[in-house]
């Protein structure tokens, strides 16, 4: 691209040129790329690695050595997980790490088997699945690699665009769900209102197989005590709205506990839950249940329980949402995160920012930003087939840096906006 600096805004734009030549030459290397949580985040359960010991080793009478015990998860972790997504033991089922996994198999036993409403697999259906743009690109990868149509609708403030699912899954048999972030979305932070998740529950669909795939990652991921978006209950609500089978809610305790040693789980309707436990039965004895028990020890012992630990989290990772908004607000001349160049959100939990230019130039940023030392989720990630048809948005993940890393980090990011602003205008664009 062109970036000679000529033209009417001239001050302007040497002082971003002068100003990112300077960031370049310090050599920095800093890293906004992938939500993870900080060492200090992981720190909070390092009870977790010495909670079970010889004498823990059969809680209720079932020993966690040995193979027995089924698929479903241990009773204890069923019983503490079934608390945080608001259901029954007998609606959940815990796995072992990573709740990806645990949606892949959902997902692929529809593919291969169909769910029990499902009149054939879905595999031989040309199946499409509606997603939410801009999303998770973990979502798109997955869903690709499994050979679904992707089919996008926007997500708005107050969740998805409920209209165009609406129309989708009216249109066609084809279309047998839609994959979403209910809470704190991912990269938005959008959370579905309770209007909106009702009318999802209750539409008509084309599908008599039409599921909501939930991935409620963030649900209990609160920056503030006292200003929370509400989760909803989507097993609840297909149950009201005479659809008990229609929902699956995923969750883990990747940014809970341990991102790489926790628990992914699913909450369903008692039927799908046996079910999806005679899938996977075929393919497993059963997760690990130790693990599954260190997490329940841990949990019950730390002050204040899950919810403790989840204040603990924000007092962590609040000041890092805070200095994005900051430095952006301060650097792009922004309020209420809106400037002349860009646009961006101050969710209220969730692990990250969503960051939109007003031009088309989010690529040429995160390419400017790594030539400064910052590296930052690829532009066109939140979209599926990692293409952004509008070039414009950025995911900002604030979580790992410390908070001064952020700073300085988001500092290069308001300085690549302008100046990559600037080389669009002076090229004429
Ligand atoms: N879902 C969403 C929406 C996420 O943002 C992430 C992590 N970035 C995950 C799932 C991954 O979760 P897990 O580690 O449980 O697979």
């Amino acid at each position: 691209m062109n970036s000679q600096d000529t033209g009417s805004a001239q001050p302007l734009k040497s002082s971003a040129r002068e100003q990112y030549e300077a960031f370049r030459a310090r050599g920095l290397k800093l890293n906004m790329q992938r939500g993870q949580p900080s060492d200090e985040d992981f720190d909070l359960s390092n009870d977790m690695l010495t909670a079970v010991d010889a004498k823990d080793i059969r809680p209720g009478g079932l020993d966690l050595r040995n193979y027995p015990g089924g698929v479903a998860g241990i009773p204890e972790a069923r019983a503490l997980f079934a608390q945080m997504m608001d259901v029954t033991q007998g609606q959940m089922l815990i796995w072992n790490n990573a709740s990806l996994e645990v949606q892949a198999h959902v997902l692929t036993w529809a593919l291969l088997k169909g769910l029990p409403a499902s009149t054939s697999p879905w595999a031989t259906q040309k199946p499409q699945m509606i997603v939410t743009t801009p999303g998770y690109d973990r979502h798109f990868l997955l869903l690709e690699t499994l050979g679904f149509e992707l089919l996008s609708v926007d997500m708005q403030p107050d969740g998805p665009d409920l209209d165009a699912i609406e129309r989708l899954a009216a249109s066609s048999e084809r279309v047998k769900g839609v994959l979403f972030v209910p809470t704190y979305s991912n990269p938005g932070g959008e959370t579905i209102s309770a209007p909106k998740a009702q009318r999802l529950a209750a539409l008509t669909a084309a599908a008599p197989d039409f599921t909501i795939f939930a991935d409620d990652a963030y649900r209990v991921h609160h920056l503030h005590p006292d200003d929370r978006d509400t989760p909803v209950n989507f097993v609840e609500l297909c149950q009201e709205a005479g659809h008990p089978d229609r929902a699956f809610v995923f969750a883990s305790t990747s940014k809970i506990t341990f991102a790489g040693a926790g628990l992914g789980f699913v909450a369903s309707s008692v039927a799908n839950i046996g079910a999806l436990s005679n899938w996977l039965n075929t393919q497993s004895i059963g997760p690990n249940k130790v693990e599954q028990y260190r997490h329940v020890r841990f949990l019950e012992a730390y002050p204040g329980g899950l919810e403790g630990l989840m204040e603990a989290h924000a007092q962590i990772i609040a000041p890092k949402f805070a200095a994005v908004n900051e430095v952006l607000s301060a650097e792009l001349d922004g309020q209420n995160g809106n400037s002349e160049l860009a646009s961006w959100g101050n969710p209220k939990g969730g692990y990250f920012i969503s960051l939109d230019t007003h031009l088309p130039i989010a690529r040429r940023v995160v390419e400017l930003a790594a030539g400064a030392g910052v590296s930052l989720t690829p532009a066109g990630a939140t979209y599926p087939g990692g293409h952004d048809p509008h070039d414009r948005n950025i995911r900002l993940a604030p979580t790992r840096p410390p908070v001064s890393e952020v700073r300085e980090a988001m500092q290069v990011v308001a300085c690549c906006i302008r100046l990559a602003s600037e080389e669009y205008r002076a090229a004429g664009k």
